[in-house]
């Protein structure tokens, strides 16, 4: 039987209670019996068959990088035309497949996760260094992609769209698939968002080619292998880890795929979206991007707010997986009254955070790799030279790729550390006259994805909801965090496309309206 559950009945998975010591001891057990498979090779999986290739893609340990967790094999360019015929092919029969039938399939592969959440969280703390709350609440934020697209496909396909009656004719509005989809998540959330661009877009009836991150194949390689657990048909997922620069282009760029759904940096969904515009010779579409981009987020703080509450946001929002979320507030603008005790305040929050192994539970963990290690470390020499350091700015462990804490203050608007996204553990704060010019430096970015207001006046709470210019504003809160089906996602300008991950409107995106009628 069929589980055809209506979009009312989601709730948010609920994360792990780490003060159980149980639960701390369960998960250890997880990271040791990862621990086990360290250093395997993984195959590519095109129509079901797994290939293992002699190039790989090594994978370490961001937190101890002497440690390889494991070699993902490569598509080439043939490969990847393989991989695209398939997922062709089996467009033909997965479109067939009805929507409720689709959507079981996610529901089982949530019940699955849910089981194994302790071993999705062992690979996401070795594979990404992320610690047990956060590798903990991004496999239940996977979880709730797969419950919530599920319930909103169901949705989509019992509801009656909106379109005017008029005699002696019945139209009808429903939503079709669209065909090959690139599925091009990035590696901060390579769990969560690998599931939540890949299950949206197959059940919707669409086939798909999914490309991982190249620092953190294997927790998708995990994914693909419980959708295959799960009975999925083979050729609906392909998966197909390789160098982006090659065959990345060569699919963004190919006339059978019909869209491309990227999440990751500014550059590289400029370049995609670019490129998918080029009508290729042979197709036949307008190719649709859905490209959630970088961010410049902030949080601004006017004189009347609670400022304990707001030091802690602050800290938070900036500091916690390392400051590497789109939506981490890099970003605090104080007005003048209060900016000296508030400052004080986040530096003395910010310095009781640990910095260390995501395996021990460190507060603070590694950053990703060498490369964003270096491009922190670089924007912290330009930092030292435009504002003045009052937290950290210096390494730690040489174990892994660790940087402290790190916070600069007095900062101008136009400032490199003020404009350009760093992705690392570096809050750069600004001082405004008064909150209505707090606002203004908020909004002097190219950016537009979270955005935090901290302030007790109620006429400035609604002047800051019409001002602030972001996909997500969040008053009086932290702005990173956003759950599925309660805080849509997704930001303006060059933050994306506001897709809006986690809404009922999303599986659209996937889909085209086709309108029929008959005459009576
Ligand atoms: P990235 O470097 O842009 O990479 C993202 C993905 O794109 C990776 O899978 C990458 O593969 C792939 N890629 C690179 N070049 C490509 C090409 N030419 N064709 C096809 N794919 C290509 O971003 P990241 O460093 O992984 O992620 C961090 C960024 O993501 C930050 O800017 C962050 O703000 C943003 N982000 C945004 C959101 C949001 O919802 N707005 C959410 C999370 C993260 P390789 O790894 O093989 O290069
Ligand atoms: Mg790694």
């Amino acid at each position: 039987m069929l589980q055809t559950l209506k979009l009312d009945t989601f709730t948010n998975e609920p994360n792990t209670d780490f003060s159980k010591d149980r639960e701390v001891q369960a998960l250890k057990e997880a990271i040791l019996s990862f621990r086990q498979e360290l250093g395997k090779d993984y195959p590519v999986i095109i129509g079901g068959e797994k290939i293992y290739t002699e190039e790989k893609i090594t994978s370490i340990n961001p937190g101890k990088t002497d440690e390889i967790i494991g070699y993902m094999s490569k598509v080439d360019r043939e490969m990847a035309e393989t991989a695209i015929q398939t997922a062709t092919n089996t467009f033909g029969t997965w479109k067939q497949v009805r929507p409720e039938k689709r959507a079981d399939y996610l529901f089982k592969a949530a019940d699955l996760m849910r089981k194994k959440r302790h071993e999705f969280s062992a690979v996401l703390i070795l594979e990404a260094g992320k610690n047990y709350e956060e590798a903990d609440a991004e496999v239940s934020e996977a979880i709730d992609f797969m419950e919530y697209y599920g319930r909103s496909m169901i949705q989509l396909e019992e509801d009656t769209h909106y379109v005017k009656r008029i005699p002696a004719e019945t139209n009808r509005l429903t939503y079709i698939p669209l065909g090959v989809g690139f599925i091009v998540p990035p590696w901060n959330f390579p769990l969560a968002i690998c599931t939540g661009l890949t299950v949206s877009a197959v059940v919707t009836g669409n086939t798909t080619l999914l490309k991982p991150a190249s620092v953190t194949p294997i927790i998708a390689y995990k994914f693909v292998e419980l959708m295959e657990e799960i009975g999925l048909p083979k050729g609906v997922i392909n998966f197909i880890p390789g160098d982006s620069s090659i065959m990345g282009d060569y699919i963004t760029g190919h006339p059978l795929t019909r869209f491309i759904s990227f999440t990751g940096s500014k550059d590289v969904g400029l370049h995609i979206n670019e490129l998918a515009g080029k009508t290729a010779k042979g197709q036949k579409w307008i190719k649709r991007v859905n490209a959630e981009m970088g961010g410049k987020d902030g949080i601004v703080i006017d004189e009347t707010a609670d400022l304990d509450a707001a030091a802690k946001s602050i800290v938070s929002s900036a500091f916690s997986f390392q400051g590497q979320k789109c939506s981490a507030g890099s970003r605090a603008i104080i007005v003048e009254s209060v900016y000296d005790e508030l400052i004080q305040k986040v530096i003395l929050l910010a310095s009781e955070l640990k910095l260390g192994n995501g395996e021990e539970n460190y507060c603070v963990g590694p950053v990703i790799d060498q490369k964003a290690f270096n491009t922190i470390l670089n924007y912290i020499e330009i930092g030292k030279k435009e504002a003045k350091l009052v937290l950290g700015g210096v390494t730690g462990s040489e174990e892994g790729y660790y940087i402290q804490p790190t916070i600069f203050i007095d900062a101008e608007p136009n400032s490199t550390i003020m404009q350009e996204e760093i992705f690392g553990p570096v809050l750069t704060i600004a001082k405004a006259k008064d909150w209505e010019e707090a606002i203004e430096i908020y909004n002097n970015t190219e950016y537009g994805l979270t955005g935090g207001f901290f302030s007790s006046n109620e006429e400035r709470i609604n002047q800051a909801i019409e001002r602030m210019y972001c996909g997500n504003l969040y008053i009086n809160r932290n702005v990173t965090g956003a759950l599925v089906g309660v805080h849509p996602f997704g930001g303006f300008n060059l933050s994306g496309t506001d897709s809006k991950a986690g809404s009922y409107d999303y599986l659209k995106l996937f889909s085209q309206g086709k309108l029929h009628t008959i005459q009576h």
